[in-house]
């Protein structure tokens, strides 16, 4: 079984490229098992939309602060 950590971290690592099958596996029994993960992803999915949405809906005219930008970085990066 995974721990929190690792599926933390293949959560993210699963926004930017496929995972294994056995990976890919393992991670969906521990988020149908662990809420927190559960939690964390349904984060993660929220943040990818919204960046998104921001980026298809004048990227060019709205501008987040250094500040906002770091968080967002800091939130999604594994
Ligand atoms: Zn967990």
């Amino acid at each position: 079984m995974l721990t929190c950590k690792e599926a933390s971290r293949l959560l993210s690592q699963s926004l930017n490229q496929s995972l294994p099958r056995l990976k890919r596996l393992e991670l969906r029994l521990h988020v149908w098992l662990c809420r927190s993960c559960s939690n964390f992803e349904k984060q993660l999915k929220f943040l990818q939309r919204a960046v998104r949405q921001l980026a298809e809906s004048r990227a060019d005219q709205v501008r987040l602060s250094a500040e906002a930008g770091e968080r967002i970085r800091k939130a999604v990066r594994p």
